[in-house]
């Protein structure tokens, strides 16, 4: 057994090595962060093969994205290089539709898979001489031909989250009203997709989620085929299981069920996809589903300096719904744990380029910046980029570059070169000053003359009189505006050509989020700061699409700076981590505050989780940064950061306890007057953080503050 520590480098603990050589049988391991989980799995097969010779394709190790399929098996070949490389690391995904695919084997036109959804779920087409039929624009589809609008992004994201979250949960069709979801009739969207998958094909349509419901059914419904995928396999290993879903549990039960060795990673503090139907309540049940299962925990993490697992392990504690587990660690190294507000998300850029300019390739490669959204990554790629800070970007999402604010500002800006094209005016008249009715536009698009649309509109269309002075304003602030550079270019397009007063109205019918949009539109300006011309800025975006999409092919072992998502940094690891975009509506997002000033607390433990994974990333040095302002409207720093600026004051803490009136003094459930905010609730009390529900809203202050300033007084407890 010694090979296997000095080939690791370490050695195993006492639990590691229960879990290792304990082959036979169910067993759950459930640890924090850190503490040795994937190395424990990979551990296993590896003995499993050199120790008791079991032929690696008999083993199965299932994850839920292709790429920490990846990473997993990359890790493996690193402890056990050469002759491993037929053990199986597949996603759930890659395992259903394997199944699929075996069922229908002698009639191969007999389904077709609709691309889109959870794309890194690797799955790829039944049969590639299909043309491709994509999920978002069936929905597109039926959603308008039930609403008679156009479905938003935004609503979009909503209703494809909603119908993951039915088909995960295995909800039968009478249980589909019952989930929250804000779409228009997303229950009827829903009912018309399933039936258009059944019956506008010759052959049965699939999406990624449909894959997992199918291949349990059709296990459920062939005896052969199951005994089949019963047989493939002696010993199945799941990783991060806190993101597993009903359905999910209900497959690998069913392909365990001959010789039940089963086993399983979990973290429930990592349960960071419970919005698309993961249960991790399912671990509690753990011993429901196999009676005999041995259930081992770990807490010491071997990963982080010491000041980084403490400050995590109190920080999680402000969650109420978990196993109770102390974080700790015997690591001694220094290390840090920095805050930092810049003033925009343009000085967030520039000082994290700053801060890494300083770290040579081997630094850089073994260093993170992470965010909650992609949308953060934009304006860091353009500086990483102009920079020349090679960079890896782990989840590339470049539907940036095709968003329609984007399209606008763009066709605002071709207007500028040429005002011949009633294309152009078409795709924008409704978000700026002046007013074209329906059938004007249509007179307008049907004159082929080669003139100034506006010439044709005064000239060729009549036009009330209230219309005409505004659209003359427009035309000649769009001649005015030949040769301008690109950032004044935008402001004159936001503020004199009405667009931010155009997008007003579209937010309030079409419910787009106007700080999504902002957003958008600060990155644009930014990267029309740089730009000299309105040409170079349309050149610039182009050349940051292609940007994205070669970084996206870089490995990360090219000593390359990693960006990702928190969600996608799961089970990985850095020397040095940045969390950035930390506000108030990023991480708690405004939804998730919403929801939790409704009295539903699970979001927002589920962003604290989320946040928590993000720490844990760190070995050594972790850096919060947020902004004062995002797309124009201040902000404020997340109170999670709040949260762990108080955790690394302890003498402070440690002071208020002492004051008059300390911080035992309130507890949640207390009445309490605020000398500004009115009467409230107190819903919760962490560390210095005092959260409290008044008749308005929620919010969470400093208890500290409170009691020197004697802001609040208890009215009852
Ligand atoms: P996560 O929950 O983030 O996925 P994990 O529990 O899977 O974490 P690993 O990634 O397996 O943790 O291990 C974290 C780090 O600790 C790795 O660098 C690994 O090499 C190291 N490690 C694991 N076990 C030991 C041990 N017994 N002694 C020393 N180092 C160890
Ligand atoms: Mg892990």
């Amino acid at each position: 057994f010694a090979y296997i520590q000095n080939e690791l480098g370490v050695s195993l603990n006492k639990i590691q090595k229960q879990a290792v050589t304990q082959t036979e049988g169910a067993v759950l391991l459930l640890a924090s962060p850190g503490s040795g989980k994937t190395t424990t799995l990979l551990m296993r097969i590896g003995y499993l093969v050199r120790e008791l010779g079991v032929h690696p394709s008999r083993i199965k190790a299932v994850t839920f994205s292709r790429a920490s399929a990846n990473e997993m098996k990359e890790r493996f070949s690193r402890y056990f290089p050469g002759q491993h490389a037929q053990v199986q690391f597949s996603t759930i995904h890659s395992l259903c539709f394997e199944i699929v695919r075996e069922h229908y084997r002698g009639e191969p036109d007999s389904f077709q898979i609709i691309e889109g959804g959870i794309d890194q779920a690797g799955v790829r087409s039944a049969s590639p001489d299909q043309p491709p039929l994509y999920k978002q624009a069936i929905l597109r589809h039926i959603y308008k031909s039930i609403n008679g609008e156009p479905l938003t992004d935004d609503q979009m994201e909503e209703l494809t989250t909603y119908i993951s979250y039915v088909k995960n949960k295995m909800l039968s069709e009478d249980q589909w009203g019952a989930v929250k979801v804000s779409v228009a009739q997303a229950e009827r969207v829903l009912r018309e997709y399933e039936t258009f998958k059944r019956t506008s094909h010759s052959c049965l349509l699939v999406d990624y989620d449909d894959m997992l419901t199918l291949a349990n059914d059709l296990l459920d419904r062939h005896p052969a085929l199951l005994a089949a995928y019963q047989e493939r396999y002696d010993y199945l290993l799941t990783d991060e299981s806190q993101d597993t879903s009903l359905v999910q549990h209900e497959l690998i039960s069913k392909l365990v069920k001959r010789h039940g060795n089963l086993f399983v990673v979990a973290d429930d503090d990592q349960s960071i996809y419970s919005w698309r139907g993961a249960e991790p309540e399912y671990l509690l049940h753990f011993r429901d589903y196999y009676p005999s299962a041995e259930v081992l925990f770990m807490e010491q993490n071997y990963r982080s300096v010491p000041v980084i697992v403490n400050t995590a392990d109190r920080f999680i504690r402000r969650n109420k719904q978990r196993y109770d587990k102390r974080m700790y660690t015997e690591n001694e190294d220094e290390g840090a744990i920095h805050i930092h507000t810049a003033a925009d998300s343009r000085a967030q850029a520039a000082y994290l380029v700053e801060e890494l300019r300083s770290l040579d390739s081997d630094q850089l490669a073994s260093s993170a910046i992470l965010y909650r959204n992609n949308a953060s990554s934009i304006a860091m790629v353009h500086a990483l980029d102009q920079a020349a800070i090679p960079f890896y970007i782990k989840d590339m999402d470049n539907r940036f570059f095709s968003h329609w604010v984007v399209e606008d500002i763009l066709n605002f800006m071709r207007m500028t070169f040429t005002d011949k094209r009633a294309d152009l005016l078409h795709k924008i008249h409704l978000k700026m000053n002046g007013y074209i009715s329906k059938q004007q536009m249509a007179a307008l698009l049907s004159i082929d003359n080669q003139e100034s649309v506006f010439d044709n509109l005064l000239r060729h269309v009549p036009l009330k009189d209230y219309q005409i002075k505004p659209l003359e304003a427009v035309r000649d602030t769009l001649r005015e505006m030949k040769g301008m550079p690109p950032l004044p270019a935008i402001r004159v397009i936001r503020e004199r050509l009405g667009y931010d007063k155009g997008l007003d109205k579209l937010c309030e019918w079409q419910g787009h989020r106007k700080d999504n949009l902002n957003e958008i539109l600060g990155t644009l300006e930014e990267i029309a700061g740089t730009q000299e011309s309105m040409e170079s800025f349309a050149a610039r975006l182009k050349e940051l699409e292609a940007a994205l999409k070669t970084s996206k092919r870089h490995r990360q072992d090219q000593q390359l700076l990693t960006l990702s998502t928190f969600h996608s940094a799961k089970g990985l690891e850095f020397e040095r981590v940045y969390m950035i975009d930390l506000m108030d509506g990023m991480i708690p997002s405004s939804e998730d505050l919403k929801a939790y000033s409704s009295g539903d607390e699970g979001r927002m433990e589920e962003a604290v989780r989320l946040f928590y994974v993000g720490m844990t990333r760190a070995k050594r040095y972790l850096e919060l940064i947020s902004c004062r302002e995002r797309g124009g409207e201040k902000t404020g720093e997340s109170r999670f950061v709040s949260h762990v600026r108080s955790l690394l004051q302890p003498e402070q803490a440690a002071s208020s306890a002492e004051g008059s009136v300390n911080s035992a003094a309130i507890r949640p459930g207390d009445s309490i007057k605020h000398r500004s905010f009115g009467t409230g609730e107190v819903t919760g009390v962490n560390g210095d953080l005092v959260d409290i529900r008044f008749a308005q809203e929620l919010r969470t202050l400093s208890l500290r503050v409170c009691l020197e300033m004697g802001l609040l007084e208890v009215l009852s407890t």
